[in-house]
């Protein structure tokens, strides 16, 4: 796992290389959560989730107990049809969790300030190149699965589901109902 993890970083390290001179045109400031809470949803590998397990563990008790809460009460949101800030954004509208943010933060930027109308706009080139980063984040993922941050880490906190995952046995019907309601993508079937 810390091979994958490290891995994972790696992954995040040359993506941010290779797009670092189109992306220096951004209209993104500091104290902008626009794409934190409007997003719509912030999706993540299951390798990404357990790097940010890692990232939890290390706060104190009870920022983990705060978090564990805004998870539940996305997915309680979520499925009233509603969206929700991330959990990780701060009041102060900064990111808790920056430094470890995964790659959908990662690759999301905009060439104008945002407004509702105005969604953000990202150039081509870099959304080429985070296509190719999900497929390659997705093959070193390969007996987990993807979808929105609240409801992968809520299946880490299954005791079953992480014995599978960390043994590194690939049991899909094990998730598929959960999967289909929670639009959980398998990462090994990613095309
Ligand atoms: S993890 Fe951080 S950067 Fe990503 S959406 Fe959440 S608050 Fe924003």
């Amino acid at each position: 796992m810390k091979e994958k993890i490290s891995e994972l970083a790696n992954i995040y390290r040359v993506f941010e290389e290779d797009t670092r001179d189109v992306v220096a045109v951004k209209a993104c400031e500091r104290g902008c959560s626009f794409c934190c809470e409007a997003a719509g949803t912030i999706d993540i590998t299951t390798l990404e989730g357990m790097a940010l397990r890692e990232v939890m563990e290390k706060m104190p008790k009870s920022r983990q107990k705060l978090l564990t809460q805004a998870f539940r009460s996305e997915i309680r949101k979520r499925e009233a049809g509603k969206t929700t800030p991330c959990p990780f954004l701060m009041k102060n509208k900064a990111c808790m969790i920056y430094e470890d943010r995964p790659f959908a933060c990662r690759r999301i930027y905009s060439l104008h300030i945002c407004t509702k109308e105005n969604p953000p706009s990202v150039s081509r080139q870099v959304m080429e190149r985070a296509d190719r980063t999900i497929k390659e984040l997705q093959k070193l993922d390969d007996t987990g699965y993807s979808g929105n941050l609240s409801y992968i880490i809520y299946m880490l906190s299954v005791p079953a589901f992480m014995t599978t995952y960390m043994a590194g046995d690939f049991k899909p019907e094990e998730i598929m109902e959960f999967g289909k309601a929670h639009k959980i993508m398998i990462n090994r079937m990613a095309t």
